[in-house]
């Protein structure tokens, strides 16, 4: 047992007066919990006591630009980088307006879960990802110097980068790759006593993989493994994996989350507590491993979000449900449109009936606090679709060159129709046969559908078909 070290009275005043802040922020926090999804992402933490009491007043979360914090005093100085008193100290560790944007994360991943969370907000999605992983992926005191971890092949171009070669090739981890990641079978074949995490992405980009989250987290646990979840094309809007066993969701907040554009970034929202075997002497690791992250590895990479960029992440997601409740339904409709056009030969949307994971995706994609008349949420499956154009890969090229109004670019998540072809752009470095095992043809055209009216985004790939 070790006992906590002798505080001066100095530093001892700081953290006794700090246990006021933390009963009001414990006190914002259960009051904010009872509210809708709607409630959480419009206030999160920040409250009217908040506003008055810290920020003069202001309605919205402030922009702090500022890098550091400044103390009243020595002991106001150690009680704060000991981490014993709420601070936020330099931007590189925390910064204010990015931790209402935390707590809205936490709050919302965590919404209806039975769990309590904790998030870490970080300047990309990538790093989000990598955030996650490289703490489970470290030299032991004891047990087998190898390890490995399992992730589905149907991931983002970025992350197959960074498991194939920063992780396999450039460190020696092994990954094995998931083909059929509806097949639970093949995870559990491949998961040992060495494997240090499991990936999934769903559904994925741009393949709209799926899998079925319940039997997946059930297959990791039985072997005391974390299953991570990329939940970036659902947003928490349509899917929250800690409801069903995911220990860990990371997001790319540049996409659907900022829907406006305006900024990157990437958030890890961890349940309280995570499935590891991986022994670490720190309490948060396993008790709250986002924190844990944020603390220590974190602060040490540096890969911290700039503090406008979170306030563009904030105000983009006050309406989250409600713009993924309109993007999807557009998607859908325009892929309904697709599915009947002769010169396409196949359209992957996990909202067309006739798409093989369709089913398995009805038990999962959800719009939060919805309800169809019968006490039932409405099934949403956001607004990434693609589709594949007949004939040789000029085809493809041509009718993507044609495009009137949708833009060109490597992009997705936007209010704006963004459409790619993944071949050549997201998916290009990782090669032919990977691209063959991931099943992303040169024939297939990547369609984010945005909040235009759907009539006019069907008008312009219509007029983009005829070019063939
Ligand atoms: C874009 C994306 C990422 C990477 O996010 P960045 O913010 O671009 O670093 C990760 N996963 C998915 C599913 C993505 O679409």
């Amino acid at each position: 047992m070790s006992s906590a070290p002798k505080l001066s009275p100095g530093v001892q005043k700081y953290v006794d007066s700090a246990q006021q802040l933390l009963a009001q922020r414990e006190t914002a926090l259960a009051r904010m919990k009872k509210m809708k999804f709607d409630t959480i992402a419009v206030h999160g933490l920040y409250t009217v006591e908040e506003a008055l009491e810290r920020n003069q007043g202001a309605v919205i979360e402030p922009l702090y630009l500022s890098t550091s914090q400044a103390y009243a005093d020595a002991d106001e100085l150690e009680a704060a980088l000991a981490y014993l008193i709420p601070t936020w100290c330099y931007t590189r560790i925390a910064n204010p307006t990015t931790y209402y944007l935390e707590w809205v994360l936490a709050l919302l991943e965590g919404y209806r879960t039975g769990y309590d969370t904790s998030c870490l907000v970080t300047a990309s999605g990538m790093s989000a990802i990598a955030a996650a992983v490289d703490p489970l992926l470290v030299k032991q005191k004891e047990g087998p110097e190898r390890m490995n971890f399992v992730a589905c092949i149907q991931v983002y171009g970025g992350t197959f980068q960074l498991f194939s070669v920063r992780k396999m090739q450039e460190r020696g981890i092994e990954c094995r790759w998931v083909q059929h990641p509806w097949d639970i079978e093949e995870w559990k074949s491949k998961i040992d006593d060495e494997t240090r995490f499991i990936f999934m992405e769903m559904p994925s980009n741009p393949q709209q993989s799926f899998t079925d989250i319940k039997a997946l987290a059930d297959a990791a646990h039985a072997r005391e493994v974390p299953l991570i979840v990329d939940a970036t094309c659902a947003t928490p809007a349509l899917m929250r994996p800690i409801a069903f066993g995911a220990d860990i969701v990371v997001h790319s907040l540049t996409k659907s989350i900022t829907a406006g554009g305006f900024a990157i970034g990437g958030a890890l929202i961890s349940r309280k507590p995570i499935t590891t075997k991986v022994k670490n002497d720190h309490p948060l690791f396993k008790e709250s491993f986002a924190e844990y992250v944020k603390f220590l590895p974190y602060r040490d990479n540096g890969p911290a979000a700039a503090p406008v960029n979170a306030l563009f992440a904030l105000n983009d997601l006050r309406t989250l449900r409600s713009k993924m409740d309109l993007v999807s339904a557009n998607c859908q409709k325009v892929a309904e449109f697709l599915q009947k056009h002769p010169r396409v030969y196949q359209v992957d949307y996990l909202g067309l009936p006739t798409f093989p994971l369709h089913e398995v995706a009805t038990k999962y994609m959800k719009l939060a606090d919805s309800d169809d008349g019968t006490g039932h949420e409405i099934n949403r499956y956001g607004h990434l679709m693609s589709f594949r154009v007949d004939g040789p890969p000029e085809n493809a090229r041509k009718v993507f060159d044609h495009f009137k109004m949708i833009y060109r670019a490597t992009d997705l998540g936007r209010i704006k129709s963004v459409a790619t072809i993944p071949a050549i752009s997201t998916h290009q470095q990782q090669g032919e046969e990977a691209r063959k095992m991931a099943d992303v043809p040169p024939q297939l055209i990547r369609l984010c559908v945005g909040a235009e009216h759907p009539d006019d985004v069907i008008a312009d790939v219509d007029q983009a078909l005829k070019s063939l």
